[in-house]
């Protein structure tokens, strides 16, 4: 499968180690076991998956509460079965799906997975409602198979928290791509996953309805900046990078 993982407690002696497999095919998973080495790491209980979905190539997130095995998957946009490959790989078990925006390729299929795995949906910023509203026509636009809108258990504002297993998530909401986007910051590991909000080298498109350039470059620059040069974040499309990174070589919002 295409999923990439990062360990965000960088133990690097994980992989070396086969005697920590036990319950699963020792040639396809050294992940999933969490409970021999999870007293003697300093670490911060999380581990992140990423998988691009959907013809877009949309990077859903799957996030790890190492401790419980619970999952958070941010974003499934399409490819449910690879999804769910990516979980069963990483030994864990989905509680939540969260969603950082309404367009397609990050939550058309999100209400199957729901009902899939019965889970619940939080996010985005209730501004998105008119988004998921057209996913219907956006999915017969770009030929997905037949979506429907649905309604998040909950809608999502800043400052508010999102938890899975142990884990606790910041949400901010950061407009400017679409009015409602959201991004999830873990703090103790300095990972934020922030949608179609930023890019490496790159920004969210603005030139679509209710899209606005300035607001979007405000949303960098005073919620994701502040965070700190050190975070690293999952961006919806493509490669990772760090904020430190961007605001020294992004031409769209580095600092002058
Ligand atoms: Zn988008
Ligand atoms: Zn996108």
């Amino acid at each position: 499968m295409s999923a990439t993982e990062r360990d965000t407690d960088r133990d690097t002696d994980r992989d070396t180690d086969p005697d920590t497999d036990r319950d699963t095919d020792p040639d396809t998973d050294r992940d999933t076991d969490r409970d021999t080495d999870r007293d003697t790491r300093d670490d911060s209980g999380l581990r992140v998956g990423v998988i691009p979905v959907t013809p877009f190539a949309q990077n859903c997130s799957l996030l790890v509460c190492t401790r419980t095995g619970r999952a958070a998957v941010v974003d499934p946009g399409g490819d449910l079965d690879h999804i769910d490959a990516g979980l069963a790989q990483m030994g864990a078990r989905l509680e939540k799906i969260l969603l950082t925006h309404g367009h397609i390729d990050h939550c058309g299929q999100a209400q199957h997975y729901a009902e899939r795995h019965g889970a619940p949906i939080e996010g985005p910023h209730e501004a998105d409602r008119f988004w998921i509203e057209q996913l219907e026509s956006q999915g017969r636009m770009f030929g997905f198979p037949p979506l429907a809108s649905f309604e998040p258990q909950r809608w999502l504002v800043d400052g508010d928290r999102v938890g899975f297993g142990e884990l606790e998530l910041e949400v901010l909401h950061c407009p400017g791509h679409t009015p409602g986007h959201v991004v999830f910051f873990h703090r103790p590991s300095r990972l934020a996953v922030v949608g179609d909000v930023l890019f490496q080298g790159s920004i969210g498109r603005t030139h679509i309805p209710r899209g606005d350039h300035e607001t979007l470059l405000a949303s960098i620059r005073h919620k994701l900046w502040p965070l700190g040069d050190d975070v690293t974040f999952v961006p919806g499309h493509g490669p990772t990078s760090t904020f430190g990174q961007e605001r020294h070589s992004n031409p769209f919002v580095a600092d002058r």
